[in-house]
Parts: C-alpha cells; structure tokens; sequence
C-alpha cells in the first residue's frame, strides 16, 4: 500500500511492478487527479510554455494496465500499525503487508492578520499553478512575494515576464539564505534585480490588509507595498501527521533510516514526507527536490520487497529563472561551509559555484553551463581537499579534480 499519490508514490508503484511484484497495489491520493510533477507548475507550466497535461506521471491508462489500484481523491486518515490498516476517508479500510508513506509536503502559511484574504495564495498543486497563470499572464498587475526561496523567485521570474510589477520581501539577508547562503544568494538578488524586480531584504510580513481582497502588504520595518495579489513562498511542511498520530517516529518529516524504513520494519518513507538518514551527511536530511522523490520512491519499493538499499544518493535540484539555468548538488546551508569560490565569472551568467568545507567541496552549482553534474557529484562524494587554484581555473578538467 503506498499513501500519497505523488512522484515518489508513483514511482514506488512502477518499481514495484518492474521488480517482479505481483500482489496487490493500492496508491491513495486525496488530489483528484493521477500523480503529477510539479516543477513546471512554477516554470513552464506557469509561464505557458508547456502543455497543461504534460506534467503525469504516468499515461490516464496505465495505472489500470499495471493493475495498480489508484484511489483519487481519497485521504488516508488513520494508520493502525498494529492491525496493519489504513482507514480513509471514504470510509473504507485497507489492510497491507507493507506500507509506504509518500505524502509528500504542503505550503506553510503565516499565520499574519490578513492571511486569508482573497488574492492571498502559495503553489503546490497543478490548480494552483492554473489560477496563478490565469491572474498574472496578463500584466500590469502589482504582485508581491513573501520569502525569496525557490518558489518565490521562480513565479517572481514568471510575473515579471507577464509584465507585473513584482517585490520580493525576504526576512533574511538574501534570497536563498538557507539552501545556498548569502555568497550565491546575493547573485539571484542581483539577477532578479535586473529583471527589475524589487527585492527587499531583512524585511518579513508583518500583515496584509484589504477589504475582502487584498490591497497592501505591511512589512516587519512598517513600509506599506500596494499588492494586488500575493504569494506566499515561506516553504513546505512535511504531510507527517499520519505517521505522528501512529506513533511513528518523526521530526521534521518521518524519519526512515538509509533503507527508507521507519521504526516498524513493515512501513517505510520517502520523498518530501521522510527524513532520511544520509550516510555521507552521517546525519537525517528532508530533501524537498523533485530528484529525490524520482529516485526514493524507487529505492523504498526495492527496499519493501527485501532488497538491500542504501539510498545514498547526493541531494540534486534544478531551477530556470530568466535566462538562467542552474543545477545545485550536495548540502551548502550556512554553517555547513566555510568558503565559496567560483570558476567563471558570476556577472557572465556562466559559472560553477564551490562550497567548500575545510578545503573538501560539500556543493557545487552549474549556472549555464551542462553535463556536470556526473564530476560535480564525484568530488562532492570522494570528500578530498582541492586546491582553490585548481576548483577556479577553468583549464584544469573537472573529472581531473
Ligand atoms: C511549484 C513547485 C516547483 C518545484 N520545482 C522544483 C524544481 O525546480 N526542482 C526540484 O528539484 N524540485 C522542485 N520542486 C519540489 C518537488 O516537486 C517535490 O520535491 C516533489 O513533488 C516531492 O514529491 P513527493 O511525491 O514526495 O510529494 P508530493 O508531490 O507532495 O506528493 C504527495 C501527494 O500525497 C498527497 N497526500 C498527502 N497526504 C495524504 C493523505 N493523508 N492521503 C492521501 N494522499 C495524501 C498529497 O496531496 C500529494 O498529492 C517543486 C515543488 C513545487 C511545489
């Protein structure tokens, strides 16, 4: 049985069948629609460039072709680890021999007076990205964005496109503080900038006003920015409430070990949902990155049928903003590195960047520049210290490093 009908759920179902797997396979999924990627929902799909239906999983057939029972619309509400069931919302119960948590994250909402106003949103679902598009495609609207992470610069990139006037406020001292840090984030503050994009540093949400629908934003140092819609990319809580109420162990998702499996051998996590012990990191990661989602959902069914996984894979993620492409492996939250340097000049718009962590690179990102990721992850897994001469210079080969 596999709760959550997402990416990792969806991939767990296909793995499971191109193992061999030949029991019963129920997939719940309280959206009312089949699993979906989500990346092109702040991308491609927002900015119209992609057919609205190209994000499935999998074709409208195949789940019934691959006898995988997909419940749409349909919540699983209680998980009863001792009598092996999950009770759902139609009311009806499923008894499974193994079960996988995919439940993936949902947006967290400041609570800030305000905050449910109309033309209050944040992005998550296929309709989210639908009604975003639908309100922003024609421009000249004022669009204010709380918190400059990826979300947020990502429609702040497509609102401008539309022509929108667009600020960003961000609580920290740059965009992307958390993932990347303030070296590299103060890079997307300048890119957004010169897309002309107000960006607004060290300045959170105070509370948004209006009369049914919102007006204006009040920011934490009390200025009033005019906002005729408002986005709110504070980031994503993990959907654990489930395996809590089950008694499972979690903090800050569910906490699986390298094999994806929870504290009951017969229930295990993966994607958004799970944290997930990282022997590389020696330490629990919850990474929210479409990549881990493809490839856990995966690695945890192979685990569920008794093979033996170490899901190890190094943390990946993509972005497009503008002009800019940009890949990022490895781990680079402030405190976990001690220096950044570049190869390329970041004004150019090609660049690698390294985050290094005494002298050993933890992460690295290709800004416009392909087919890196392969060298890139290598040195970030073989753990050895680089020359800083060697890491910037772009003559030596990154497969030599
Ligand atoms: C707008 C957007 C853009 C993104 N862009 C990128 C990107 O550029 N690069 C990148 O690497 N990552 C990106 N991500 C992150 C990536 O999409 C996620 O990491 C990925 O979707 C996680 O997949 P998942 O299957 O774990 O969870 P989800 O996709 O969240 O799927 C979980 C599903 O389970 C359902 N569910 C939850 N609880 C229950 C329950 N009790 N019963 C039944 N169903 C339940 C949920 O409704 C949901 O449909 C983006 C995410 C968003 C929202």
């Amino acid at each position: 049985m596999i709760v959550g009908a997402g990416l990792a759920g969806a991939k767990a179902a296909e793995t499971l069948r191109a193992e061999g797997f030949d029991g019963r396979i129920v997939l719940i999924g309280r959206e009312n629609e089949r699993p979906y990627e989500r990346p092109p929902l702040s991308k491609e799909v927002l900015l119209g460039k992609k057919d609205d239906d190209s994000v499935y999983v999998h074709e409208a057939g195949w789940y019934a072709e691959h006898d995988v029972e997909l419940r749409e619309g349909v919540e699983a509400q209680a998980l009863d680890l001792a009598e092996r069931r999950v009770g759902l919302s139609d009311g009806s119960s499923v008894e499974y021999t193994r079960l996988l948590l995919a439940m993936g994250a949902t947006p967290r909402r400041l609570r800030v007076p305000g905050a449910n106003l109309e033309g209050v949103s944040t992005l998550r679902t296929r309709a989210d990205s639908l009604a975003l598009r639908a309100r922003i495609s024609g421009g000249g609207l004022r669009v204010a964005i709380v918190g400059g992470g990826w979300i947020g610069l990502e429609v702040a990139a497509a609102a401008r496109t539309y022509g929108n006037e667009v600020t960003v406020l961000e609580a920290e001292a740059t965009p992307l503080h958390v993932p990347l840090g303030p070296e590299v984030g103060a890079l997307f503050a300048d890119l957004h900038r010169a897309h002309g994009v107000e960006i607004r540093c060290g300045e959170g949400l105070f509370a948004l006003r209006g009369e049914g629908s919102v007006d204006h934003v009040t920011t934490s140092l009390g200025h009033e920015i005019p906002a005729d819609l408002v986005l709110m990319g504070v980031g994503a809580v993990p959907e654990d409430s489930l395996a809590r109420a089950a008694g499972l162990k979690c903090e800050n998702g569910v906490l699986v070990d390298s094999s994806l499996r929870t504290d009951d051998p017969d229930v295990y996590a993966a994607g958004d949902v799970a944290s997930a012990y990282h022997p590389l990191y020696r330490r629990h990661l919850r990474v929210e990155h479409w990549a881990n989602a493809l490839n856990a959902g995966p690695a945890a069914a192979r685990s569920m049928l008794g093979q033996d996984v170490t899901y190890d894979r190094v943390p990946y993620f993509f972005s497009d903003q503008y002009d800019l492409g940009m890949e990022f492996s490895g781990y680079a939250t402030p405190g976990a590195y001690d220096k950044v340097v570049f190869r390329g000049d970041p004004a150019s718009g090609e660049y690698i960047a390294f985050w290094l962590s005494q002298g050993a690179v933890v992460a690295a990102m290709n800004a416009n520049i392909w087919d890196v990721t392969d060298p890139l992850q290598s040195l970030i897994r073989s753990g050895k210290k680089v020359e800083e001469s060697r890491l910037t210079d772009p003559a030596v080969p990154l497969a030599d490093l």
